[in-house]
C-alpha cells in the first residue's frame, strides 16, 4: 500500500527543485512569469506523484530545449516569426508540454492509492505509467528539438500533407534536420529513462535492473508518432493566421506588428498548446501500446 510519508517527502522536494530549476528558467528568461507559475504547477505534481526518475527526464526536456532555444537565437528570430516572442515559455506553454505527463502521474498516484499497484521501486522502473510518461516526454522533446534545429536547415521544409516546399518554422512543416534532431531527442529521453533506473536501482538494491530495454523502442516510436502526430495537426486543424499589414502567415491572433491578423486555415479554437497537447498524448498511447506488446 502506499506510503503517505514517501509521497509528502516527494512532494516537497518537487516545490524546492521546481522552485530551483523553474526559477533558474524564469531568471534566465527562459519562462515567463505566468511560465514559472505553470512549470511550478507540473513539476510538483510529476516529483510528488511520478518520483524523482519521473522529473528527472522533465528537466531533460526543459534544460536541453531552454538551451536548444537560446542557440543562434539571433538567426532563427530573422528567419522565422515563431521564435520572435524572446524564447520565453508561458503558462499554457508548460501545461502543453508536460501536461499529459502531469496527468500520468496524478492517475499513478491514484492507482495505487485505491491500492491497485503495490507501492515499490520497481513500477517506476516497469509499468505502462512509465511507459506512457516517456512517450509524452519523449514526444514534445523530439518536437521542440525538431523546431528549434530543424529551422536552421539550409532546405526548405516540406508540408507533410502535400509534399509542397513551405517557409522555415511553418506549421505542419518536415525538413531531415528536423526529423534527424526529433529522433536524436527520443534516443536521449531513452538514455535519461535507462541512467536513472540504474542508478536508482544500484542505490536501493546494489544492482542493475535488467528487463528495461523496451524503453528504447517506446521512446523512440512513442517520441516519433507522437511528433508525427504534431506536424499533421499544424498541418491541418491547427489555426493559422494571415497579417495582411506584413503579408505573413502566423501562429498569432495579433501580428507582432499590432495588427489583427484574419484566419486562413484550421479551426480557429486549435491553439499550437492544444496541438503539442494531444501530440504528447498519442505519444503516450503509442508507447504504453509498445510496453503491452513487448513487457
Ligand atoms: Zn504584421
Amino acid at each position: 500500500m502506499i506510503d503517505a510519508n514517501y509521497t509528502l517527502i516527494n512532494i516537497a522536494a518537487g516545490i524546492i527543485f521546481s522552485l530551483l530549476i523553474a526559477g533558474s528558467g524564469y531568471k534566465k528568461g527562459s519562462l515567463s512569469k505566468s511560465g514559472l507559475i505553470g512549470a511550478l504547477i507540473v513539476g510538483t505534481i510529476i516529483f510528488g506523484f511520478g518520483g524523482w526518475i519521473w522529473f528527472t527526464l522533465l528537466i531533460a526536456f526543459f534544460v536541453s530545449s531552454s538551451m536548444l532555444t537560446k542557440y543562434k537565437f539571433k538567426v532563427k528570430e530573422r528567419l522565422a516569426e515563431k521564435f520572435a516572442k524572446g524564447g520565453r515559455r508561458d503558462f499554457w506553454q508548460a501545461i502543453a508540454n508536460a501536461g499529459v505527463g502531469s496527468v500520468i502521474a496524478t492517475l499513478l498516484f491514484y492507482h495505487m492509492l485505491t491500492g491497485g499497484m503495490e507501492f515499490k521501486f520497481e513500477i517506476f522502473y516497469t509499468s505502462i505509467f512509465t511507459a506512457a510518461f516517456i512517450g509524452a516526454m519523449s514526444t514534445v522533446t523530439a518536437d521542440t528539438w525538431a523546431t528549434e534545429i530543424g529551422v536552421l536547415s539550409k532546405e526548405w521544409p516540406r508540408m507533410i500533407t502535400n509534399w509542397k516546399r513551405v517557409p522555415p518554422g511553418t506549421s505542419g512543416g518536415v525538413s531531415r534536420l528536423g526529423t534527424l534532431c526529433s529522433f536524436a531527442a527520443t534516443l536521449f529521453m531513452a538514455f535519461v529513462a535507462i541512467l536513472c533506473i540504474e542508478l536508482d536501482a544500484l542505490f536501493h538494491f546494489g544492482k542493475l535492473y535488467y528487463g528495461i530495454l523496451w524503453i528504447f523502442p517506446a521512446s523512440i516510436i512513442g517520441g516519433l508518432i507522437g511528433s508525427l502526430a504534431d506536424s499533421i495537426m499544424g498541418a491541418t486543424v491547427q489555426a493559422i493566421y494571415y497579417c495582411d499589414k506584413c503579408k505573413k502567415e502566423t501562429e498569432r491572433k495579433i501580428h507582432l506588428c499590432g495588427e489583427k491578423t484574419r484566419q486562413i486555415r484550421g479551426i480557429s479554437w486549435f491553439s499550437n498548446d492544444l496541438v503539442n497537447f494531444l501530440s504528447s498524448l498519442v505519444g503516450a498511447i503509442v508507447a504504453s501500446l509498445i510496453y503491452i506488446l513487448l513487457v
